[in-house]
């Protein structure tokens, strides 16, 4: 195989046409795009990339395989280490993780980490040789995960795994957290997520919906149900919201709100799914994350002729993915930076019709290590829009933690955990987002991992 320092560009939807679908952009590498990447790991004796990669998976490891088209051996391999592969190779940050540490991304371009994790986990599902991970006999031992997310996912299916009795409580009807009513289907399709948790309930977990645990349980009525553990991976899914006149036009809306609607209840199938959105001519999100960039994607879909995003400080300092940006510039979302809402405008129906804004220049670091954005006088200006989406963070949602007032939480509401996810209860461990705030989703299956094996131990002793 010839050598070349480049890695394949992975085929995409052209922007023209994904703007009317909710297909996946990126395509995925072919067997042949996979190998020449393979060939072109340097197999390092000191591999950066695993210290970059949160739950240390030994890609060397896994690309060897690849490189020697053991493909059964390789994914197999990786689910070691982690049992969404096809999820996080599409939605990781590899960028700012292993891509970032790997050694060729000093002179030329890193290997595709992600692309060939991706590659691997369709090879496994394309050709259906998916198989029920080794277990250890039952042990007949009661473990209560509270939440589907990707913390709870993991943390269930190693439990299993070790033959715990496993069962899942979430408030929703489906499963997955937010790699279901949050990230869209064109970003992360959610036939993969479905079959990601039929791997789980191969493994023998019950999955309970529409539990919600703090209301219709609570902690304490699952002890009397003989559960002996319990793991909360509850995610922070409590929108944070502006302090603006204007809310509540109609027309406003959160991008949990939106995204949901969206997502999980299948707005883009109407009239398949009875649950349209009618997002109007032109859309408005506020914010400068992935949550933002989702919804005005996701906007654009829907019918929007123009949508615009408004966020406070500068391109540099927008977290979103820089893949997902470049994406968004390419279907046509206006960005429109160092700007800030004051004030959204309705007319006598009180529907949105404008939104005023105010522009900001950056100033000194302020606690995030970011320069803190400042109104620049007098350069207030309205968006004339018929729907804003505020996309500006969540946080912890209280309705669980207030049912438990001896757990330990801080003044924001996360709950308090040792690296281990150890909170102060001793049989209740917690993990993801609802300990760190909104993080990622491998960060989130690292904190379900090292749970698992806290809640063993703890078990055991
Ligand atoms: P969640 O995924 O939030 O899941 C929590 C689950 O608990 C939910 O299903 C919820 O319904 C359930 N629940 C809540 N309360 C209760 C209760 N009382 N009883 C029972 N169940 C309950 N990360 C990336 O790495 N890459 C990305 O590209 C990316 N994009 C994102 C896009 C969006 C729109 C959003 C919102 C987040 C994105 N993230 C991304 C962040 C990532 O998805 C989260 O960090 C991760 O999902 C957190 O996982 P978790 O398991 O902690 O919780
Ligand atoms: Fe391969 Fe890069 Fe890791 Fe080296 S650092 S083993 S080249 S992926």
């Amino acid at each position: 195989m010839t050598k070349t320092l480049l890695r394949p560009k992975m085929p995409e939807q052209d922007p023209k046409e994904r703007i009317h679908n909710f297909e996946e952009v990126p395509l995925g590498y072919s067997e042949e795009m996979a190998q020449i990447e393979a060939n072109r790991c340097l197999q390092c004796a000191d591999p950066k990339c695993i210290n970059g990669c949160p739950v240390n998976i030994d890609i060397p490891g896994f690309i060897k395989l690849i490189k020697e088209k053991e493909y059964r051996k390789a994914i197999e391999y990786i689910k070691e280490f982690n049992i969404l592969p096809a999820i996080c190779g599409r939605v990781c940050p590899q960028e700012i993780q292993c891509e970032q540490a790997c050694i060729l991304g000093k002179k030329k371009e890193p290997i595709a980490i992600g692309a060939l994790e991706r590659f691997i986990a369709d090879w496994e599902r394309e050709n259906s040789l998916k198989a029920c991970p080794d277990c250890q006999p039952p042990n007949n031992i009661k473990v209560a995960i509270i939440g589907s997310g990707p913390a709870s996912l993991t943390c269930a299916a190693d439990l299993a795994r070790k033959g715990y009795e496993v069962t899942i409580f979430e408030a929703l009807h489906k499963g997955g957290g937010v790699l279901v009513y949050g990230i869209p289907e064109f970003r992360l399709p959610k036939e993969i997520v479905r079959e990601e948790i039929e791997t789980l309930e191969m493994l023998g977990v019950k999955i309970e919906y529409n539990k919600i645990i703090g209301k219709i349980l609570t902690i304490d009525d699952l002890r009397e149900m003989g559960y002996k553990a319990f793991f909360i991976g509850v995610g922070a899914g409590l929108p944070i919201m502006l302090t603006m006149p204007g809310l509540n036009l109609n027309g406003v809306v959160t991008a949990n709100e939106f995204l949901t609607r969206a997502n999980l209840m299948k707005a883009y199938k109407f009239p398949e799914y009875d649950t349209p959105i009618n997002v109007g001519r032109i859309v408005t999100v506020i914010g400068g994350g992935n949550v933002a960039l989702d919804s005005a994607r996701v906007a654009l879909r829907l019918g929007a002729e123009k949508v615009i995003v408004v966020y406070r400080r500068s391109e540099e300092e927008m977290p979103a993915r820089r893949a997902e940006y470049h994406h968004a510039l390419e279907e046509g979302i206006e960005f429109q930076f160092l700007t800030n809402p004051i004030e959204i405008i309705g007319d006598d129906l009180s529907n949105v019709r404008e939104l005023k804004v105010i522009k900001m220049k950056l100033g000194e670091l302020d606690d995030s290590g970011r320069r803190r954005p400042l109104p620049i006088e007098n350069s207030q200006y309205l968006i004339p829009t018929d729907m804003v989406i505020l996309a500006i963070g969540t946080r912890a949602n209280p309705i669980l933690t207030r049912t438990l007032p001896k757990l330990k939480t801080t003044k924001s509401g996360y709950i308090e955990t040792d690296e281990f996810g150890r909170t102060n209860i001793e049989d209740i461990f917690a993990g993801g987002d609802i300990v760190t705030g909104s993080a990622t989703v491998i960060s989130a299956m690292g904190a379900g991992r090292m749970a698992a094996k806290a809640i063993d131990e703890y078990l055991n002793s």
